[in-house]
Formats: C-alpha cells, structure tokens, sequence
C-alpha cells in the first residue's frame, strides 16, 4: 500500500463514517487505488521447491523457482507471482474437467481432454484466502528459504503485472475485501504463462456457485474476447449441492421495485428507482447491481442517503455477463446491519427506445432499463410519464390511466414477485379479453413500420411531368412522385387472430402446467423477427401481425409461415411458465427454459392442427441440426446444448440458435417418448411447482425427471439420456433387421438395431415400436452403443409394422 493511498483512507476516517472496524473505513475509490497500487512485498519472495497448492479441482505444483507476495491491503494479502524462470526452473498446473463434454470442450482448443501445462510464471490474484492459505504453507515446507535479493529484483519486474490484473478486477476486489464474509463468496485468480499453449487464465468464483473457467483471451473482430476452454462446477459442488450454494452467496434480497419514468417527446428515459432490499445473515456494505449500457445512472441513496456509486468502464473483471449490460457497486458508508431492510435509490438515464416510423417504436434493454440482480425475484409497482398521443403498457396490473395537459400516466402493479419487468408502447389497436381467470389485452401497431413499407418505384421527371400536364422552369427539379408497386400491408391484418391464439393458448398452458401466476397478460409488437416473454408481458414480432402473403420473400417459406403464424405466440405465451414462473440459474441453463417454451408450443400445434403438424416441423429442425455451416461443419456437432454461449453464433444465431432451439425440442420429445406422456406431463407440472419462483438447473431438471421416472424403469435410463442428448453431442443412424416366427398367439420377434455415426461411446436406448392390426402398439427398448444389439420379443398375435419410429433423433 502506497503512504498517499494510506492517508487518504486515514482523512476518509476522520471525517466521520461510521464503520465496523476502522480498517475498512473510507470510499471504495479509495479502496480501489490502493489495490492497483498494491505493489509486491520486496521482504516476502521466496525460493520454493516441491511446493503443492490445491484449490477445488486446480492443482498447482510450483516445482522450482521463485515465489513473492503482494503488499497486504486491509490486512489482506491479495497477490502472489511464482516464475521459474531460474536454472532447471518448473511449474506446472494440472485441470480435469468432471464431465466428458468438458473434457471435449478442452481438447478442442488444446488437443487435450486434461489441462497439464508448464508454465513459466504464474501470477494469481485471490479473495478467499488462498494466497494466505500458500503463505502459511511454507512455513511447513523445508524447501523454502526468504530470497530477500530476489525479491527487489522481482518486486520491480512483476509490480506492474500486477497492477495490470487487478486493475479491471478492482471492483470484485472492492466487493470481496468489504464482505464479512469473503472466504466464503470469493475468488481467485490465475494468469498462466504457459510454456506451449501461451498466456491463459483459471477462474474459480465461490459468487457463481464455485464456477471455474479456464479461458484464453483473444482479439475478435478487433475486439477483446476470450475462447473459454472449459467452465464447470467443480466435483465437490456440482451434484445437488449447487442450490444450497447459491443460496449462501447472495448476500441481499431485493423484495420490491418502485419505479417512476419520464418518457420525454424526445423518447429519453429518465427514472427513478426505488427497490426494498433486505440483508441477510450478515452485514454487507457493497451491493452490485447490473444495468443496460445504454443507461446511465448518475447517483443512488440508500436510506435517502448519498451513498458512493462505483462504476468501472472496463468490466474486464468480469467471469460472465453479455456485454449490453454493464455493473456498478453501490457502496454504504458502512456494514448494513445482518437481517435489515432498507430502501435504495437510484437516478436513471438514457435511450432506450428507438423510432422505426410513425408511431412505431422498439424498446431496446427490455427487462434491464432499471437497475437488478438476476436472479432476484421481486414485486413491481411501475409508473409511466409520457407524450399522451402514445399508449404505454407494462406486465402486471392497470391501476392508474390518466392524462395530465400533454401527458399520459399510467401505473402497473405487479403483486407476485417476478425476475423482470418490461414495458412497451405505440399508438396501438386492442383487442382484450379473459380466459382461464386471466385478462388479456393484445396490442397491434396502428402504422406500419418503416421495414415492411413495399419497394417503392419513382417515376421518372418527365414520366411525372407529363402526367400531370404542368410545364415547369427549366432547371428545377420536379417533386419526386412516390408510386407504391405493391398494396403496403396491413399491421393490423392479424390482430383477431393473434388475440385468439394468444387466448387459446393461455387455456391449454393453464391446463397443463397448472394457472398461471399473472392475472394479465398484455401482447405487444415489436419490429424485428424475434419475439420475447416477460412476466405479464409479451413482445410479438410485427410479422406475426401481419398476413402471410405479405411477409417478405425470405420468411414465405412453409417453415418461417409456420413460425409466425402459429408457434411465436403460444412459444412466448409459454415464457408466462417458462422463464417467467421459473427462471435458469446460469446461462447454460437457458436452453431448457427456451426448449420449453418451445416444446409448450408444438403441444399446442398438435393440439391446434395435427400430431403431423407437429411432426414436420420436428422434421426441419432435424434438418438444420444435420446440415452444415459454412466452414462445412455440422451444426449439432458444435458441443453440446449445455454450452450455451460458448455454442458458435451465442446469443443470435448459429449454431448456438439451432442447437438450443432445435435440439432442445427433440431432446423434450424424445424425453417424453422415453417416459411415456403420463409421466412425461407430470414432470412439467411438477417443475413448476416445485420450482415457483425460483431458479432451475439442468441438473435439477435431470433429477425430477429420475424421481417421476414410470414404474420399472431404472434411474440409470434417465443418466444416459441425458448424458447422450445433453451433455454430449451427435445424432445417430439407426438400422432395424427383424423376423417374426410362429403362429398366435405364440409369436416370437427377434431382431437388431445397428447403431452407428455418433461415436462408439453415445448410448441410447432406441424404440423399437410393434404394430398390430388390432389393439396398441407395444414399444421394446433396446440399448445400443455405437454397435450391433439383438433383441427378442413373445407377441400374441403377428404384427403389422415393426418400426423404428420418427420420434427419436436419428440421420
Ligand atoms: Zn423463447
């Protein structure tokens, strides 16, 4: 610690903050200068041989070379170097991924499935004590002996390295060092000079669930971007645990949301924020928050009180997070109390709503405009100041529409406790209604949007002049006249229709996956091709608004008209469950809330048109899984769904899009083919019982699907399914051979699947359906792995048609 830095945190204390302790008083600015400058401790350098150093699934063995610590900041060691670059110097990390997927993921970018590098220095950086945890452990090496000339030397030559790593990261740092608990809900941090595969990093953040990353840092597109070689849940935390885990590092709840916008002419959003936040078990006096890039927050109080706002531009130090949204700390002037509540505010700023023609907008940062946590789950009372010509709406309830001189205001309540909260607006048509004890309002543009105005023809200077007869001065230009070619669509053409799906599609999710926890459900457009669900509220596509004749060339293909005209609206009706009800715990998780919603609306396509409806579409998502991008490789075998944004294309298309979308509707109705419908219907109604207003893992989805496994079938079955279709990759060919002998009713089958294209270690249980000319098919499940299985049945009477049926995923 610097003598300047010392004494500004010396003055912030004399000038009277209340603080826990003296050593943490003084403003996190402060705090973070100080760990930028902290500078290595010339006194701690040591020579180290043999020395072994494990952190959950790291093992790092510093063999020979020299090892020097970081000045303390707050008492607190945060840095360490080892370099072995000395005579016959070594170090070496060792990495083994706990799932095979995993291990792909790694032997992807390192030829490897096991990370065994040396290295010629590591630098590491830690806030749950490992730095103190290998300080200590020297003491008890005899091999390490002070090595005080070095330390001056290295001191000098790694202090900026240091400063350079925990720079981007000061404010985790800040977080880390002022939590009461930091052992707990720390991190730590290796920067790996690696002596073949380069510079790399090892992540491990007890905040994301223990979550270690090892990752590569590279230049896309001119930009910073990092290929993650592997991200996993270390062995001791990953199996059942992870819920209980994640639970312990939230340090604060949010409860309820008060949040007052002005929408100006100029379409700029300024806001207020309130939010009721209660601490837990212990103090805390940091508390991050995430907000959209394109707002600004300009000044927060907690209590009504200034508290300090801490914003880094960089984010560099962060392990996850998209890049619209960026992180700020707002930081109390001391610990909360354990178990308190308290009311923060915070002054909001930006622009978030663009114009794509008259009386057409597109809200951007839907569900982050205001400041959140996600995964917090919390009541929402929303009110909305803006030009009266325009009409506003948001999820939850109407309790106030009113106008006031040039203004309209509107407030919504929503009473049960959601993850966002989004709103949009337009000068709109309505069509409302109730169903299933749900009031329904769905909103159509009144204008057509920019986008979806026809080509136009200009008709010639003298075509124009001539028509209309007029002579003109030499030398002006006549008015362009603008002939439209084609009848520009309606906006509204679908209104009706929309609202009737909207309607029925509300009942049939409600009679599934039991009522939905919203009383409104409000359905808005928005220009673009994509759709989005918000608890209470729903972005639709202007396409889908649209009559099919009149969408464009590219999406008037039998599979895009499909996809507007029938499973955009229940897929994000479906959101009103999945995502909304029930949220995804980490970012790999996403796909199964996305493959639900999804899935909810090929049941309603069934339901709605036919079994073979469904099936077809079933039918090209299998074709897109199998074909190729353009590098020729094929689209499924990019990694498997649990990726997530590592997937190629994350989060707007590629591979990322047809895997998680595609492949995830298969693997629901392969799953459901697997556990027969009874079972297979229970495990949806049980989910979101079970999991109301929380968030799930693909883990946890695992588990309930072996606890409602039918009677007679072993766990083990719902192992390998998910082992195969989730978190590994490849579609299989599948052969069927059979004979039948003998008369009924002693019937005997006896057959083979051939199982081949997806790798010797893909196992499936394959359906081999029986048909009969009377009474129900009969299904035999055969195991196969990459080989040849025979089978043999006892039928009563001969059948009609042995199958292998469409509804596995097979080439
Ligand atoms: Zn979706």
């Amino acid at each position: 610690m610097s003598r300047i830095a010392l004494l500004l945190v010396a003055l912030s204390a004399a000038n009277g903050f209340q603080s826990t302790s003296p050593s943490s008083s003084g403003s996190a600015a402060d705090l973070a200068r100080t760990v930028r400058e902290q500078g290595l401790d010339a006194s701690e350098c040591y020579r180290v041989r043999d020395l072994r150093f494990v952190k959950d699934d790291i093992k790092l063995y510093l063999n020979d070379g020299y090892l020097i610590f970081s000045k303390p900041v707050l008492g607190q060691r945060l840095s360490a170097v080892f370099t072995s670059d000395v005579e016959g110097g070594d170090g070496e990390a060792i990495v083994i991924p706990p799932t095979r997927s995993e291990r792909q993921s790694l032997a992807s970018f390192t030829q490897s499935p096991n990370l065994d590098e040396h290295f010629h220095a590591v630098l590491m950086v830690a806030t749950e004590g490992s730095v103190a945890r290998l300080l200590e452990s020297l003491g008890h090496a005899e091999s390490a002996k002070k090595a005080p000339e070095m330390g001056a030397v290295m001191a000098e030559q790694w202090g900026p390295a240091v400063g350079n790593i925990s720079g981007p990261m000061q404010m985790r740092l800040v977080e880390d060092l002022w939590s009461t608990r930091s052992s707990e809900t720390g991190m730590v941090f290796f920067a790996v000079s690696g002596k073949t595969l380069g510079n790399f990093d090892i992540l491990s953040d007890a905040r994301a669930g223990h979550r270690m990353i090892v990752r590569q840092h590279v230049e896309r597109e001119g930009r910073d971007d990092f290929n993650v070689w592997t991200d996993f849940i270390p062995r001791q935390f990953s199996r059942g645990s992870n819920a209980a885990s994640a639970a312990q590092t939230q340090e604060f709840k949010l409860s309820h949301y008060r949040i007052d916008t002005e929408i100006d002419s100029d379409l700029s959003v300024k806001a207020v924020t309130r939010v009721t936040l209660r601490t837990g078990r212990n103090g805390v006096r940091v508390f991050p928050f995430e907000m959209a890039r394109a707002m600004q927050v300009s000044a927060v109080r907690i209590d009504g009180a200034p508290a300090e706002l801490m914003r880094d531009d960089s984010q560099r130090g962060r392990i996850t997070g998209n890049g619209e949204e960026f992180e700020f700390l707002a930081v109390a002037p001391a610990d909360l109390a354990p178990e308190s509540e308290h009311e923060f505010e915070f002054e909001h700023q930006g622009n978030v709503i663009a114009t794509r023609g008259d009386g057409v907008y597109f809200v951007g940062a839907r569900g982050s405009w205001y400041p959140h946590m996600p995964g917090q789950f919390a009541t929402f009372d929303l009110t909305f100041r803006y030009p009266k010509r325009l009409t506003l709406v948001a999820g939850g309830d109407a309790v106030e529409d009113r106008v006031d001189g040039d203004w309209r205001i509107t407030r919504r309540n929503m009473t049960v406790a959601v993850a966002a909260a989004g709103f949009n607006l337009g000068v709109y048509e309505k069509v409302a209604g109730t169903v299933a004890g749900v009031h329904y309002e769905v909103y159509g543009n009144r204008n057509l949007e920019q986008a979806l105005r026809p080509p136009v023809m200009f008709s010639t200077p003298d075509a124009g002049a001539a028509s209309n007869g007029l002579m003109r001065p030499r030398g002006v230009r006549p008015p362009d006249t603008q002939v439209p070619v084609v009848i520009p669509p309606d906006p509204l053409a679908r209104l009706r229709a929309v609202a009737g799906d909207v309607a029925a599609s509300l009942e049939f999710f409600s009679g599934l996956f039991g009522p939905p926890v919203m009383k409104t459900l409000t359905v808005a457009p928005i220009p673009g091709t994509f759709g989005q669900g918000f608890p209470g509220l729903v972005y639709l596509s202007t396409f889908a608004y649209i009559d099919p004749l009149s969408r464009p060339a590219a999406l008037r293909n039998a599979r895009e008209q499909v996809f507007f005209s029938d499973l955009m609206v229940p897929h994000e009706v479906a959101h009103q469950w999945w995502g909304s009800i029930i949220e995804s715990r980490r970012i790999e998780d996403e796909w199964l809330l996305e493959a639900l919603a999804n899935y909810s609306s090929l049941l309603w396509l069934e339901k709605k048109k036919s079994a073979k409806e469904m099936a077809s579409v079933l039918n090209s998502y299998r074709a897109e899984l199998l074909s190729k991008d353009a590098d020729g490789a094929v689209y499924e075998a990019a990694g498997p769904i649990i990726w997530g944004e590592r997937l190629p294309g994350w989060p707007n298309g590629g591979a990322w899009r047809v895997i998680s979308y595609g492949k995830g509707t298969w693997i629901l109705h392969m799953l459901r083919r697997r556990m027969g419908d009874d079972a297979f219907f229970k495990l949806l109604a049980e989910l979101r019982r079970r999991y109301e207003f929380k968030s799930v893992t693909t883990a946890d989805f695992m588990a309930l699907a072996r606890e409602l496994r039918p009677k007679g079938m072993a766990p083990e079955a719902i192992d390998t399914f998910f082992d195969n279709w989730v978190y590994s990759t490849g579609i299989p060919a599948l052969k069927l051979r059979y004979t039948v002998k003998g008369v009924a009713p002693a019937v005997k089958l006896s057959g083979t699947v051939g199982q081949s294209g997806a790798g010797d270690d893909f196992a499936l249980d394959t359906p081999v359906e029986v048909q009969f000319a009377k009474g129900a098919s009969q299904t035999i499940w055969v195991r196969t792995a990459g080989d040849e299985r025979n089978f043999t049945a006892n039928l009563r009477q001969i059948p009609t048609r042995v199958v292998i049926p469409d509804e596995v995923l097979k080439k």
